[in-house]
């Protein structure tokens, strides 16, 4: 066997695994769907690889098994193989991958993690611990693994505290073919899980759409009727039902059916909020079953998020989180999309042209948002818990899908001066008054200063609604949103909308102010375009406006501050 090389865990590793073994984390045998959801996703890289790759074509029967992954059980030895036939690691891959943690947002989410959040476990759980949850239940975690077209087995050795050893084996340890053998040697906490029944109970909760047969093997027991004792037997079964199961018809599927999947797929295990599974036939074939988290990721404003769907084609996984295959302001969608008209060797550059993929993605967004209305419209409860977590999203939309904009305005929720909570464009439509003349909202700071502002004063004494924009992306979104239906919309703070508002009395004495307002006017100097007098306020002096075609006062200090 080869030299044995010691190296330190990066600063970032020591602290996740500090959480994972010291906080109070509620379902340990997640452990379990971490290390098969990595096996499937080895699975995928050598099965896009080898339809796509001559080189790997050629290995496959010489160097390159058929995909499966196997967990085998010593119930004595307190021991659990979780193996696979996927891409596997060199030893490069096992020091950067299984010693390093990349992503960056998961990195600023440890630092996130501080005093009571610590002990919060949905939080912890929202985000992957990925391959080092294994350390929750082991006390020694050994990982042998050959990389496809290599012929060399490495082993990392870790205990999950001080580091991790690499070697290279052979022998007996070495691996006949491709893909990776992890050995767990449970601990105290993990002595629960060496049990045949309790896997596959596990196995089935988390991994049974996993698109690969799970084989388990154990020590069954059997009855035995001639010596009327229990009996063992080294068995080895499949234990899920490893179908496509989005390609099935939705009469056959249980809604315990989708939920499963969406748990198998998202690694959470909260329900999500609803889901929309739709078969296209006709020119183009293809299925799409998206799902609504019941929470917005954390990191859902990140730039390094990663979420989104997965494209299949014929079954066969092709990629994760493809920018192009939902717009950015739908990310927090998450699900399946599976085309029969895409070539298997299509890359991520193709994607960005490729007629086909493009019809799906404008045929799945109108699918979304009108699914959604469907939703706002029957079950407005249900509807509430949407929009307290995506409205914001749904904005973004307005900003750069310019062909879906009526519908997302429809589906937008809006604060405003008439109810409590939240309302939409339709019912402020309707609650117009006769003589308006427009939807009038008003943007630029906190909502209580929003509420608060003299702006409104002449609003408020003609009845008029106006929704309050208090979002720090609604001021950038909506000067660019002009209208809604054939009704124009309009900020309160322009000089044009005081035009609609005009009082029909002019201000008094007008003429006899003037020497006052010149004086104002002198006194402010540069820093103000005029000062007039008028008569839309009520109650304050005075106030600022700005001209239709100039950034407002806020967005002025937005752009400075950009820079601009
Ligand atoms: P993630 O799966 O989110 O990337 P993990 O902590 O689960 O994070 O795994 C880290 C990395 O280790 C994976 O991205 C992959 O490169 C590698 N890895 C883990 N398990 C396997 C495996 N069974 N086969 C090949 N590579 C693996
Ligand atoms: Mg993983």
């Amino acid at each position: 066997n080869g030299v044995m090389s010691k190296q330190q865990f990066q600063t970032e590793v020591s602290q996740l695994l500090q959480l994972i073994v010291h906080s109070l984390y509620s379902h340990p045998e997640i452990f379990l769907r971490e290390l098969i959801s990595n096996s499937s996703d080895a699975l995928d890289k050598l099965r896009h690889l080898s339809l796509t790759d001559d080189e790997y074509k050629a290995l496959v029967g010489n160097g390159i098994d058929s995909p499966r992954i196997d967990l085998e059980l010593d119930e004595a030895n307190k021991t659990l193989t979780v193996s696979d036939t996927g891409i596997g690691m060199n030893e490069e891959d096992l020091v950067s991958h299984l010693g390093t943690i990349a992503r960056s947002g998961t990195k600023n989410f440890l630092t996130q993690l501080s005093g009571d959040a610590r002990k919060d476990s949905n939080l912890i759980g929202q985000f992957g611990v990925g391959f080092y949850s294994a350390f929750m239940v082991a006390d020694k975690v050994e990982v042998f693994s050959r990389k496809a077209g290599d012929d060399k087995t490495f082993k990392w050795t870790s205990d999950g505290e001080t580091g991790f050893d690499i070697e290279e084996v052979s022998g007996a340890n070495a691996r006949k073919t491709a893909g990776t053998t992890i050995l767990i040697h449970f601990n105290d906490e993990g002595a629960q899980y060496a049990n045949g029944w309790r896997l596959q109970e596990i196995v089935r909760k988390y991994s049974n759409h996993i698109a690969f047969p799970i084989f388990l093997t154990y020590d069954k027991a059997d009855w035995d009727a001639e010596k009327k004792e229990s009996v063992k037997t080294r068995t080895t079964e499949q234990i899920n039902a490893a179908s496509a199961m989005w390609r099935r018809s939705k009469s056959e599927l249980s809604d315990d059916d989708y939920k499963e999947l969406y748990k198998s797929l998202t690694g959470g295990w909260e329900d999500p909020l609803f889901w929309f599974h739709t078969r296209a036939e006709g020119t183009l074939e293809y299925t799409t079953l998206f799902y609504i988290p019941a929470k917005a990721p954390l990191d859902l404003y990140q730039a390094d998020y990663k979420g989104g769907v997965k494209l299949y084609v014929k079954r066969v996984f092709i990629m994760d989180d493809s920018k192009d295959l939902l717009p950015q302001y739908l990310r927090f969608v998450r699900g399946i999309i599976d085309s029969e008209d895409l070539p298997l060797n299509v890359s991520r550059e193709i994607l960005q042209q490729n007629k086909v993929l493009t019809s799906i993605k404008t045929a799945s967004v109108k699918k979304i948002l009108s699914e959604l209305k469907t939703i706002a419209t029957n079950d407005p409860e249900k509807y509430s818990r949407f929009i307290a977590e995506y409205n914001r999203p749904l904005k973004e939309g307005l900003y750069g899908d310019y062909a879906n904009r009526e519908m997302l305005l429809d589906l937008i929720r809006f604060k405003s001066t008439k109810v409590e909570g939240l309302t939409s464009l339709a019912e402020v439509k309707e609650r117009m008054q006769p003589e308006q003349k427009a939807l009038y909202y008003i943007t630029g700071g906190s909502e209580s200063m929003l509420r608060n502002s003299p702006l409104l004063e002449i609003y408020k004494k003609k009845g008029i609604e106006v929704f309050i924009l208090d979002d720090d992306v609604d001021e950038i979104v909506f000067s660019t949103v002009t209208s809604y239906g054939d009704t124009d919309l309009k900020a309160v703070n322009k000089s044009s909308t005081s035009e609609d508002l005009k009082d029909d009395s002019t201000p008094e004495k007008a003429e006899e102010l003037q020497p006052l307002l010149d004086k104002i006017k002198a006194t402010i100097g540069a820093a103000v375009k005029e000062v007039r007098a008028s008569s839309r306020l009520a109650n304050s002096p005075s106030v600022i406006v700005s001209d239709e075609d100039e950034p407002s006062a806020r967005m002025r200090q937005m752009m400075q501050a950009m820079g601009q």
